[in-house]
């Protein structure tokens, strides 16, 4: 399986990026997903290269890759925050978003069903939207809880999620609900 080489990230706008092995682009953590056999955490290709999640295996070599991440997210704290900032300002890069997400919604019917058929059934007052989050129980604003379907074709059957705990759940499960 995986190897083990010493790969040295590069740092570009303050923010360390590692090279793909594939497409050789540098690029963030964040495009790569977890690798619990490297050094730096991350698989060797990046997301778009490697678009296959592996499966997890050993729980000590799992939580060795969630401290470098974490590791890596406090080394580079700032300029991340900076250049999320700068990225999310750009008025070009909103309207792609803006694009992105519509094309999303379009090539994801079944999901785009069941999240209308939550919005309907709680303005008629089937469903009723809580307060707080049912994983961590914290106190929500109803912006901020997210509908999270296990099964698409249970449309009302959803679970309420904190921001935090609905990107968990997502990397937790290999599913895209
Ligand atoms: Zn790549
Ligand atoms: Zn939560
Ligand atoms: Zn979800």
């Amino acid at each position: 399986m995986g190897q083990s080489i010493k790969r040295k990230p590069t740092v570009i706008d303050g923010v360390e990026h590692w090279v793909c092995s594939k497409c050789k682009i540098p690029k963030m953590a964040v495009c790569f997903y977890k690798a619990t056999y490297s050094h730096s955490g991350i698989r060797s290709s990046c997301k778009a290269c490697a678009p296959k999640r592996l499966p997890p295996t050993d729980p000590i070599k799992i939580k060795r890759a969630k401290q470098l991440r974490n590791a890596y997210y406090a080394r580079n704290r700032d300029a991340l925050i900076k250049y999320q900032r700068k990225f999310y300002s750009d008025p070009d890069l909103k309207r792609k978003r803006k694009k992105a997400k519509r094309t999303y919604w379009e090539n994801n019917p079944k999901k785009r069903f069941a999240k209308s058929a939550v919005s309907n059934a709680i303005r008629k007052g089937q469903l009723v939207k809580p307060d707080r989050c049912s994983e961590c129980n914290a106190i929500t604003s109803t912006g901020n809880l997210c509908g999270h379907h296990a099964d698409y074709s249970k449309r009302l059957d959803v679970e309420w999620l904190c921001r935090p705990c609905h990107g968990k759940r997502h990397r937790e499960y290999d599913h895209d609900a």
